[in-house]
């Protein structure tokens, strides 16, 4: 992955200081070059936002790399583009045709809506020279998540059936060729993957009325990233993150005190407390209601880290954090 400045840093950099790693890690230095060298691991957010329709925040989808090799957290509504923007924006290698092994925190909606558009997507424009350099069609998408991933995937699956048949059909631009290849595999908690770049752990996380909800730690050469999906407050998560580099945070809004709220997800006191027991070198808040600036400066108020609202596309150079 090669970096390019499109937003002149020094523009943002200048707020509160308690954002300014955060910045620093997103932001190359003053007057380096567009080539840039960068640490082993990145994080792009690809999408921080909730169900609600925020044109600036779309769904959930969050891409660790390591190596350029992309590991896909959460497939919210718009994944595939998303993920094109994030090419534009910070020249990524990583081509979504190059996305072998996918997590998947739980079933909601808002994590999950994309899921179709990245098994079909990728595999429709494999054949397609502009898309697909590398990797594409060899190998089947490996996904990881809860019990029930499976018969959603199946389900999604059969859904398009026609458009499969007709992509692979006589004069298809697939004609020919074999279906979407998924392997779902449903997870417990523990480590769930791993190869030569990194170890995934799940973790069990509190989310409401779910049975079945995940957070993941990624374990890397150099650096440690937790993403808790959603969540109410569980110490689990504390004791995931113990001082990581990054720990990606759901929620932290202020002022919703609905017992739908409460159950399912984490108050701005909540992300303060978890974030004090589990130190992170850089809180990153996602799943936002907008800017969520209440929440934000509630969390200041308890919290004296480093602590920043994701952006969509946002990226941070998360090896480069270890570092400091
Ligand atoms: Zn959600
Ligand atoms: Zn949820």
């Amino acid at each position: 992955m090669r970096f390019r400045r499109s937003v002149p840093c020094s523009a943002i950099r200048s707020t509160f200081a308690a954002a300014a790693l955060a910045l620093a890690a997103s932001c190359a230095p003053l007057g380096a070059s567009e080539h840039a060298p960068h640490s082993r691991t990145q994080l792009v957010m690809l999408g921080t936002g909730n169900p609600a329709p925020d044109p600036d925040r779309f769904g959930p989808a969050t891409v660790v790399l390591v190596d350029d090799v992309p590991y896909l957290v959460d497939c919210g509504v718009g994944v595939v583009r998303r993920w094109a923007a994030a090419i534009r924006e910070h020249r990524l290698h990583a081509r979504v045709t190059d996305l072998k092994t996918a997590f998947v925190t739980h079933l909601h909606s808002d994590h999950t809506l994309g899921l179709a558009e990245l098994v079909l997507t990728p595999w429709t424009i494999a054949g397609d020279a502009r898309f697909a350099k590398r990797g594409a069609g060899d190998g089947a998408l490996e996904i990881h998540g809860p019990k029930g991933l499976a018969r959603m995937t199946a389900h999604l699956l059969a859904a398009y059936d026609e458009d499969i048949r007709i992509r692979t059909g006589p004069g298809g631009e697939n004609a020919g060729g074999d279906p979407p290849r998924v392997q779902v595999h449903e997870i417990d908690a523990g480590v769930v993957f791993r190869d030569e770049r990194v170890t995934v752990t799940a973790f069990r996380v509190r989310h409401g009325t779910w049975r079945e909800a995940f957070g993941f730690r990624f374990d890397t050469p150099d650096a440690t990233i937790v993403i808790t999906g959603d969540t109410a407050y569980t110490p689990e998560v504390a004791a995931q993150c113990r001082r990581c580099d990054i720990l990606v945070h759901e929620g932290g809004v202020a002022g919703d005190p609905s017992a739908y709220f409460r159950a399912f997800h984490s108050s701005a006191e909540d992300v303060a407390r978890t974030a004090n027991a589990a130190r992170p070198r850089l809180l990153v808040l996602y799943h936002q209601r907008g800017s969520n600036a209440a929440g934000l400066a509630a969390i200041r108020a308890r919290y004296p880290g480093p602590v920043v609202v994701a952006r969509d596309l946002q990226r941070f150079d998360v090896g480069a954090l270890a570092d400091r």
